[in-house]
């Protein structure tokens, strides 16, 4: 049985005053009996949303893949360790869209931050013109393929599935279309990594929100969300947290 995992991925937003909102968050996730929840705010938060999470996993929103050196503007994973950071998302279609990651990057990526024991969100999703060409599964299990170190990592390794065309669009994927996708990737995943692809989980994301959370988290294989504009405040995160907690 794999738990529900909520993760908020708050992007280039947010601010010390915003951080106000960890604590009710916080409050939701403690009280959320069998799903685990954290949330990535950008590097600069980290720190101090640690020390006011009270048991929420903190996480960053990207990593390096060297463990220092002459690497302008970037972080590692030890870094990240010794902030408390728990956790990482990697690979993320805004990230391969604007920094222009390869599957081999996004990788690289994985594998320093699972060497280090952070959890590992590697995120994976089509475009709508792969998607209207009847590619979009091929595309992303060859993402899975491509991005995801093979075993033998101390930190847990996670799956989002992000189409493109969905996040932060309002356009949800509808709950056939997310069935099809996360039965696919298990697929990949077992075929990759045998009994220990079944084990890991698998999170939608792409404009989740309180009110398609439940439908969403009812799909065969959807082990939960990985959110964005509605992980801004505890109003609209703390709902789909709840949903996820009912099944
Ligand atoms: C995301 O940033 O990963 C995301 C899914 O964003 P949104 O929920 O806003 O679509």
């Amino acid at each position: 049985m794999r738990r529900k995992l909520v993760v908020g991925n708050w992007k280039m937003n947010g601010n010390l005053h915003q951080l106000a909102e960890i604590a009710e968050i916080a409050a939701a996730a403690k009280a959320a009996a069998g799903v685990d929840v954290a949330l990535c705010p950008p590097f600069t938060l980290i720190a101090p949303a640690v020390a006011r999470s009270n048991g929420l996993a903190i996480g960053a929103q990207d990593v390096h893949p060297a463990e220092s050196g002459a690497h302008t503007g970037a972080v590692s994973a030890a870094m990240l360790k010794e902030v408390h950071a728990q956790l990482v998302i990697v690979g993320h279609s805004e990230r391969r869209a604007e920094a222009g990651e390869t599957d081999a990057d996004v990788r690289a990526k994985a594998e320093a931050a699972l060497a280090r024991g952070l959890q590992t969100i590697v995120c994976v999703g089509e475009s709508e013109a792969e998607r209207e060409a009847g590619r979009h599964v091929d595309v992303v299990t060859g993402q899975v393929k491509g991005s995801l170190p093979d075993d033998g990592h101390e930190g847990e390794m996670v799956v989002a599935y992000e189409p493109i065309w969905a996040i932060g669009t309002g356009k949800v994927a509808t709950p056939a279309d997310v069935a099809e996708m996360h039965a696919a990737i298990r697929g990949a995943l077992r075929e990759r990594l045998g009994e220990r692809g079944g084990r890991i989980r698998i999170l939608y994301g792409g404009s989740v929100k309180a009110d398609n959370a439940a439908e969403l988290f009812a799909v065969p294989d959807v082990d939960g969300a990985l959110v964005g504009g509605a992980s801004l405040t505890a109003a609209q995160f703390v709902p789909i947290v709840e949903a996820a907690a009912r099944h």
